[in-house]
C-alpha cells in the first residue's frame, strides 16, 4: 500500500466510543448446562433444544470454516446472510450524510440499497463493455470521504470475474476498504482472493452459504478480513445474529464437502450445456455471456416480451433490461437437468 493503512482512521467516531452490549453468554462462553446453572439470560429453563440463546460467536461454525478455508477463526465473521454483513460494514465505517461508497454497475443491487438506507452517497462508476472495472474512472471518483469500494467477482448479473491485476491495482491505490463479494466464487474457474488478505489490510472478502453450499434458507453470510476489522464487526453486531438452527445446519453441511463439490460440478457442467444449447438453437438469443456463476446472462431481442412469454410456460427468470449495460438482458439461474430442459423447450417454443 502507498501509505500505512490504519483502520482507526476509517471507523466512525460514534462507533469508536460505543460500549458494546455484553450478552449473558459472553461471560461464560465455554461452560455447559451440565456443569453450571444458567440463571442469567431470562431464558425459559424447560429444555427443548432451542430454549437457550445461541452461541453469539458461532465458534463451532467458524472452526469448521477455518479448516475448510485455511483462515484463522479470528479473521472470520458471520452474519444473517451476507446482506447483514454488508450492512454492518457500511454502518461501522460510513458516516451518514457525509461519507460515500463506490459501486460498479451493473452489479448486485443491495450495495446501493444499503447505502440509501444508511444515508450514504453511492457513487456509481460503470463497468466497461467487457464488464471489467475502469480503474482510472474509479480513482477519479475517490475523495477523502470515500470509505468503501464494492467489487463483486464473479459479478451479478454479468457473471464474469474481474481480472486479478485490476483488483490488485484498486487495492493498492485506494486507501479505504475494498470489499470483494465472492458469493459465486465456488462456480468460478478463478481462485478466491482469500490468499491476499495477508497482503492487503484494507481487503474484506464476503462469501455466503446461500449459493454453492445450498443453504439460502438458513441465512449465513461469511466475512473474512484482518482481526482488527472483524473485531469492529463483532463489536456492533446484534448479539445473537445467527440463530441456533442455522448454526446447527451449517455445521452439518460443512461436514459434507464432497456432496457440495459434487453439486457444484454438476451445476458447472449444466451451465456449459445450457450455454451451448442457447447459443446454437434459439434464434432470438443474440448473446450468451461467459459465466463464472451459477447463472447465465443472455441478451435477447426483447427482454420484457421474452420474460412474459416464459412466465406463460411457468418459468421465472430475472429481467435485467433496466440495468446499465444490460439492455434486453435476462439472467437465468442454472437449475437441475430437468429444469434446464424445460427452460430450453420453452425458449424454443416461443421463437
Ligand atoms: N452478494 C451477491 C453478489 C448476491 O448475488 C447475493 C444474493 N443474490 C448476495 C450477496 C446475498 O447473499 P445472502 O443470501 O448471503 O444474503
Amino acid at each position: 500500500m502507498k501509505t500505512k493503512f490504519d483502520i482507526n482512521t476509517l471507523i466512525r467516531n460514534n462507533i469508536k466510543s460505543i460500549k458494546p452490549y455484553s450478552s449473558a453468554r459472553d461471560d461464560f462462553k465455554d461452560a455447559t448446562t451440565d456443569e453450571m446453572v444458567f440463571l442469567d439470560a431470562n431464558e425459559n429453563p424447560f429444555e427443548n433444544g432451542l430454549n437457550r440463546y445461541p452461541d453469539p460467536h458461532q465458534k463451532d461454525v467458524k472452526k469448521s470454516l477455518s479448516k475448510i478455508k485455511g483462515i484463522d477463526e479470528a479473521s472470520i465473521f458471520l452474519g444473517n446472510g451476507s446482506d447483514e454483513v454488508l450492512d454492518l460494514i457500511v454502518r461501522a465505517f460510513c458516516e451518514p450524510n457525509k461519507d460515500n461508497i463506490i459501486t460498479l454497475p451493473p452489479t448486485y443491487g443491495m450495495y446501493g440499497v444499503i447505502a440509501e438506507i444508511n444515508a450514504i452517497e453511492n457513487r456509481k462508476v460503470l463497468l466497461n463493455n467487457d464488464f471489467q472495472p475502469e480503474v482510472k474512472n474509479i480513482l477519479e471518483q475517490i475523495d477523502s470521504n470515500t470509505k468503501i469500494l464494492f467489487l463483486c467477482s464473479p459479478n451479478n448479473p454479468t457473471g464474469n470475474s474481474f481480472k486479478v491485476s485490476i483488483v490488485e491495482e484498486l487495492l493498492q491505490n485506494f486507501e479505504g476498504l475494498v470489499i470483494i463479494d465472492e458469493a459465486y466464487i465456488d462456480f468460478s474457474k478463478e481462485q478466491s482472493l482469500l490468499s491476499r488478505l495477508e497482503i492487503f489490510p484494507n481487503l474484506i472478502i464476503v462469501q455466503t452459504l446461500s449459493k454453492a453450499y445450498a443453504l439460502a434458507g438458513i441465512r449465513i453470510g461469511l466475512c473474512y478480513a484482518s482481526k482488527e476489522i472483524i473485531n469492529i464487526l463483532n463489536f456492533i453486531k446484534p448479539p445473537y445474529n445467527v440463530n441456533e438452527l442455522s448454526q446447527q445446519k451449517a455445521i452439518a453441511r460443512l461436514q459434507k464437502m464432497d456432496e457440495i463439490n459434487n453439486e457444484v460440478a454438476q451445476l458447472i457442467s449444466e451451465r456449459k450445456r445450457l450455454k451451448k444449447e442457447l447459443e446454437c438453437c434459439v434464434s432470438y438469443i443474440e448473446k450468451v455471456f461467459p459465466s463464472d456463476g451459477n447463472f447465465l446472462l443472455i441478451k435477447v431481442d426483447d427482454a420484457t416480451k421474452r420474460y412474459n412469454e416464459l412466465i406463460e410456460y411457468g418459468i421465472v427468470v430475472r429481467n435485467r433490461t433496466t440495468e446499465s449495460l444490460c439492455e434486453n438482458c435476462l439472467r437465468i439461474t442454472v437449475g437441475v437437468c430437468e429444469e434446464n430442459q424445460r427452460l430450453i423447450r420453452a425458449l424454443k417454443a416461443i421463437q
